[in-house]
């Protein structure tokens, strides 16, 4: 497919210059070119020190449709974003891109990676799959021996190319590039505010509200080096003070690598290093990053934690805002997380695999077979199996070819969606009383349909157990979720939703016993959108009570 060049236009917008883009017809492509070449550089100047790009080169879109129909995507929660950095690792970017496809599952919409050269920032992003964003010439390209990366699944601006990260800036003079995971909960009100001094925003994403923050604090004018990497410090610091939510933040400049996390530590983030090279330094979301590069982990970011690494690989740990009881997002281990990462110290799969095992105790049955929901609800169909001693058995098979569909999503399609990723095995399922393993309900329609098909394959009895409590609130902190009132377990009493799905009998995980389970580090979860108990109470969009800025200048 024909692409689209996306010519940049620097906007200079008080202190920050953020690149912007404008796209053109084949025709005005070819005549723009050169003017694109001279001003903003192409792959062809990537990583030359003549190179008079300010700043990086442009991601050609390659297709710019976005899935209409989400097949792939399912009744779930949606995974937030994946991060990684890396600092003193000869090709990092290509150590970037393995860490990127290592966390995919954190988020499918698009992908980027910033690399600094030669005291130069330059980046690479678009929509897609990271295999699809990516090939070895882009790449090799991307020169140097720091990178970050990251995976965007969005939770908060619309789909598009300009809300892909990692975002690349000039600071007041210097190249900053920041990818985000996580959700600030009063980034529209800050945004208003910034708004009504004269920011004009890029993006429709909220993280770009901490470079704004960081554009206008007055906090690195104390600095002797007005373009250090303490002024640089500073400024986020000052920026991440005023901000509320969830961030695990990596933001690259010449000067260093810095990796913070907020105080309650919602979203993951782990260190590591390269088991060969003393001088290097690895942040990810999830440790199956450092399990696929072969690295080593090293431990996890603290809530709370700032990570500074200077040019030259040291490593400086700060404490700058006020410590909080830590709120790590439990349903990393319900359903985001790969299995195969440790997740805020204790493994995912051991996790899922407990689930299944207290789901048998609390709500056994007579039947002939576990069979998961693929592929989430593995490991806890075998905890199941275990602890029932009902075999279990691969009663459906899930595709892994559905990927992302750009059919229109009429009702015909969104009735065969459960079809296209979902299929029964009859001879496993036939004449058979199954017990069903999933991770979560959150609408309850993917739920009725696989009940549907599985009756029609020829199950006797279906018993559907879920691997976590009833959903019955929205999460405000970095994970796409549906109105409140589009969840089922808001609207309907467990008995209503088994009628609705026509099941034989249906069990959640208590959240007791989720409590249970995670026994004294219980209270340091958040488990909001069971309980509703919100850490951080969701912020109304029209709240102007008090003015988050510095003082004007
Ligand atoms: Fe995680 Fe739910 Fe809390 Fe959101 S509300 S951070 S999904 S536990």
């Amino acid at each position: 497919m024909e692409g689209r060049l996306e010519d940049h236009c620097n906007m200079n917008n008080g202190g920050i210059t953020f690149v912007t883009s404008c796209t053109f017809s084949p025709k005005q492509r070819l005549a723009k070119s050169q003017r694109a070449k001279t001003f903003y550089g192409n792959s062809n100047n990537i990583g030359r020190q003549s190179s008079p790009a300010k700043l990086m080169f442009p991601g050609v879109i390659t297709n710019n449709l976005f899935p209409l129909n989400m097949v792939s995507q399912g009744d779930h929660f949606h995974e937030e974003c994946g991060v990684i950095g890396v600092w003193g690792i000869e090709s990092a970017a290509k150590i970037a891109f393995y860490g990127l496809h290592a966390l995919q599952h954190r988020g499918q919409e698009g992908a980027g990676i910033t690399v600094v050269f030669n005291e130069k920032l330059y980046e690479y992003k678009n929509l897609g799959l990271v295999t699809e964003v990516f090939n070895d010439d882009i790449l090799s390209e991307l020169q140097g021996s720091a990178a970050i990366g990251h995976n965007r699944y969005s939770t908060s601006g619309e789909k598009s190319v300009r809300n892909v990260q990692p975002f690349t800036v000039e600071l007041n003079g210097i190249q900053v590039s920041i990818a985000h995971n996580g959700n600030l909960t009063n980034a529209n009100k800050i945004r208003s505010q910034l708004e009504l001094r004269g920011s004009i925003f890029n993006t429709s994403s909220d993280t770009e509200v901490v470079l704004h923050l960081m554009a206008t604090s007055l906090l690195a004018s104390s600095c002797i080096e007005k373009n250090s990497q303490d002024a640089l410090v500073r400024r986020l610091i000052d920026a991440l003070s005023r901000v509320e939510g969830a961030y695990s933040i990596l933001l690259l400049s010449p000067f260093g690598l810095v990796a913070v996390r907020d105080p309650l530590g919602f979203r993951p983030l782990v260190m590591g290093k390269m088991k060969d090279n003393s001088k290097n330094v690895i942040f990810a979301s999830e440790t199956c990053v450092f399990d696929l590069i072969g690295a080593e982990f090293v431990r996890e970011v603290d809530p709370g934690e700032m990570i500074v690494v200077s040019k030259d690989g040291r490593i400086h740990s700060l404490f700058p805002f006020p410590s909080h009881t830590r709120k790590a997002c439990i349903f990393e281990h319900i359903y985001f997380s790969r299995p195969s990462s440790i997740v805020f110290g204790r493994s995912v799969y051991m996790s899922r695999f407990r689930f299944g095992e207290i789901l048998a105790e609390i709500a056994p049955v007579e039947a002939d077979i576990v069979i998961p929901v693929p592929e989430s609800g593995v490991p806890a169909a075998l905890g199941y199996s275990a602890a029932s001693g009902i075999p279990y058995q691969p009663g459906i098979m899930r595709s892994h070819y559905v990927g992302r569909t750009f059919i229109q999503p009429t009702q015909h399609i969104r009735d065969l969606s459960v079809r296209l990723k979902l299929s029964a095995v009859r001879s496993i399922i036939e004449h058979k009383r199954l017990v069903v393993v999933d991770d979560s309900i959150v609408r309850g329609t993917t739920s009725r349909k696989l009940v549907r098909m599985l009756r029609e394959n020829g199950a006797k009895q279906v018993h559907v157990r879920i691997a976590c409590p009833p959903i019955t609130g929205s999460c405000y902190y970095g994970v796409d979720t549906p109105n409140t009132k589009e969840l089922i377990s808001h609207n309907m009493t467990n008995e209503e939703i088994r009628k609705y799905i026509d099941a034989d009998s249906l069990a959640f995980l208590p959240l007791d016993q989720l409590h249970q389970f995670l026994g004294e580090e219980s209270s340091s979860f958040c488990d909001a959108c069971f309980s509703g108990n919100y850490p951080i109470p969701p912020l109304p969009v029209e709240d102007t009570t008090h003015d988050i800025l510095s003082p004007m200048l």
